[in-house]
């Protein structure tokens, strides 16, 4: 059996094309994409929508404290609702029926679900060189879109986005831990080790994918959601970080020639 073995493996290898055999060599095959803030504006529709939600109860508290009492009805809820518009929704809710002790008129109740709505449906803002570097990319390698947030949410962004077709696969998930990296890399790839994840979230995108044995590449984004913050894994040989988009392919020649 064991003398079987190379033989096999190289009959499977030569029936490869010749993509996937130029893959096979490379140390890197598989690129991971964040969604929100990494291919398009996301974080922004929260803080407007924030900024009307707190003028909606500025009778019951100044815009610092009601931020606080939402951030942390936000924190109190993500384990029961998860991430995306549909749980901000109701921790608004939560937060208007605190801070007016009750009180809330059904008016305002309606003018924030109305709010929630509107963000559900607002236009894809593609950011700088997302379009052209998954272009780029795309053929090359496998291309694998990973996010978190709420499914119909997600699902309809993509397809305004239009980039859709240019990926292999598209994981909506619950939460992105390294688990997370290490099951989407081997299911859609060669395993994490020759896998990329790239995202403007250092804690949901970047460590957790470095912790899984993947390359983990920082694009900031100016604004990110404070429960996103952790420090940047400066040590960590497969970290990364660029100013956008635009540099990803130069860095991914720049990897792979190292071997
Ligand atoms: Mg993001």
């Amino acid at each position: 059996m064991i003398e079987n073995c190379p033989s096999q493996i190289r009959f499977d290898f030569l029936n490869l094309n010749h993509s996937d055999r130029m893959q096979r060599k490379r140390n890197l095959t598989t690129i991971g994409f964040d969604a929100d803030d990494t291919l398009w504006q996301n974080e922004q529709f929260f803080r407007m929508t924030e900024k009307r939600f707190v003028a909606m109860l500025a009778d019951h508290g100044d815009e610092g404290e009601i931020s606080a009492r939402l951030l942390d009805a936000e924190r109190r809820n993500l384990a029961v609702y998860g991430f995306g518009i549909k749980g901000f929704t109701l921790s608004m809710i939560e937060t208007a029926i605190e801070v007016t002790g009750g009180r809330v008129p059904a008016s305002v109740i309606a003018d924030i679900l109305a709010a929630g709505r509107e963000m559900l449906s607002h236009p894809i803002e593609a950011l700088p060189h997302a379009r052209e570097t998954v272009e780029k990319l795309a053929g090359a390698y496998r291309l694998v879109l990973i996010t978190k947030g709420d499914l119909f949410d997600q699902e309809r962004k993509l397809a305004q986005s239009g980039l859709g077709d240019l990926f292999d696969a598209v994981e909506i998930v619950s939460d992105k831990s390294a688990a997370t990296y290490a099951r989407i890399f081997s299911r859609h790839g060669d395993g994490p080790e020759k896998s990329m994840m790239v995202g403007n979230s250092l804690k949901s995108d970047v460590v957790p994918a470095i912790e899984a044995g993947g390359w983990g590449i920082h694009v900031p984004h100016e604004l990110t959601w404070v429960l996103e913050h952790v420090e940047p894994p400066v040590g960590a040989s497969r970290f990364r970080q660029i100013a956008d988009l635009g540099d990803l392919p130069g860095l991914i020649e720049s990897i792979t020639e190292i071997g």
